[in-house]
């Protein structure tokens, strides 16, 4: 039984620590905050040892009555690997420490590809963080265009992939960034990162990304143009995608039209925090024009990243050398289709 350790218990740590907790060949060792608030509580409550990442904070914690196992350095000195959900560019100082103790570590997206520079996905490079020390997990929308893109390229090979990225304001807890009422081209430049940031894990993909905020906090959109590279009938493509895990063809017809109904949807599979780890793709949507395929999808940011970390702790900690044995073990603990 391997341990991991998961600094940072916000959107993206508690939900992998709950997934680690779900596998039955690691544990969670401990999880991390700063500040004695609400989730603090909450881990303790749910049983993980809570470690502090200000050692000055002590009395803070004591004082709000919330236990404390230890520091973040004792809990990173005692584990085998490290998944780190501290918001984005702390990553560097953390690595320093990472290196220091000689403890495996795993980031997230909001850090660069070149704080490792090793990124993953479980469909598109696992192989390539097999025994590895340190990776990164790409971030939720470069996730969500790689679920998609890598089985259709494994069928019929892309030409080239245009992506128009409709993001989402904030996470549904963060007020600080709202009230909002626009649609901000976000970078007002083109190509947005997203495109280079699937490169990181696709290599040599041909894709150009533009990227606008709107005020939702539900989930990001994505419209897809894929120049195919060899011909093949729509019902391949469909029934690829079908075949897919972590994918899900999901119908307006049946009155899944939108993002908010794509949540709705979640909300009726029951899972803890109403996830949906797997990408959305619109059924009606996927299209093929001249040899280009058209289609729309949309990323749940909190949750689709998690079975990802998972495999990724997997691969480098040499725990299982397949992708599709792993992929296989953590949708199964997971319940994910
Ligand atoms: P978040 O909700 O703000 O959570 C961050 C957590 O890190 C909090 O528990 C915070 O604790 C803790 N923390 C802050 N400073 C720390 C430090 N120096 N050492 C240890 N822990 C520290 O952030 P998040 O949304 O989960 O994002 C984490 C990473 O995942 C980022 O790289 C982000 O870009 C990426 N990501 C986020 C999303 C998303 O939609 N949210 C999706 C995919 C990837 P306190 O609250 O106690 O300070």
């Amino acid at each position: 039984m391997k341990s991991v350790a998961i600094n940072g218990y916000g959107t993206i740590g508690k939900r992998v620590a709950d997934a680690v907790s779900a596998q039955d060949d690691m544990k969670v060792v401990g999880v991390s905050k700063t500040k004695p608030d609400y989730e603090a509580r909450m881990a303790v409550e749910k049983g993980y040892d809570l470690y502090i990442a200000i050692p000055e904070r002590e009395k803070l914690f004591n004082q709000a009555g919330i236990e404390i196992a230890g520091t973040v350095d004792e809990m990173i000195s005692n584990t085998d690997i490290v998944v780190d959900c501290t918001p984005g560019n702390i990553g560097p100082e953390n690595l320093e420490k990472y290196k220091k103790i000689g403890v495996k570590a795993i980031y997230q997206g909001g850090e660069k590809h070149d704080l490792t520079g090793l990124s993953f996905n479980s469909f598109a490079n696992y192989d390539d963080s097999y025994g590895k020390d340190y990776a990164r997990v790409v971030s939720c929308n470069t996730t969500g265009l790689t679920r998609s893109l890598k089985p259709i390229d494994d069928l019929c090979g892309i030409k080239k992939i245009r992506a128009v990225m409709v993001r989402r304001g904030g996470d549904p807890y963060q007020v600080n960034k709202g009230p909002i009422n626009a649609v901000v081209p976000n970078p007002p430049t083109v190509p947005s990162h997203h495109g280079p940031d699937l490169q990181t894990v696709m290599y040599g993909a041909d894709i150009t990304t533009v990227a606008l905020l709107v005020p939702t906090t539900l989930m990001h959109q994505h419209n897809l143009m894929v120049e195919l590279e060899n011909d093949v009938p729509l019902d391949d493509v469909i029934e690829t995608l079908e075949k897919r895990s972590r994918v899900l063809l999901l119908s307006a017809e049946e009155g899944l039209g939108s993002t908010a109904e794509f949540m709705e949807y979640a909300k009726e599979l029951g899972r803890s925090r109403n996830d949906l780890f797997e990408i959305p793709i619109w059924r009606e949507s996927l299209n093929i024009v001249d040899g280009e395929l058209f289609y729309m999808q949309a990323v749940h940011q909190e949750s689709d990243v998690v079975p990802e970390n998972v495999d990724a702790i997997r691969s480098m900690l040499e725990i299982e050398e397949n992708n599709e044995k792993s992929i296989a073990k953590t949708n199964k603990a997971m319940g994910i289709f």
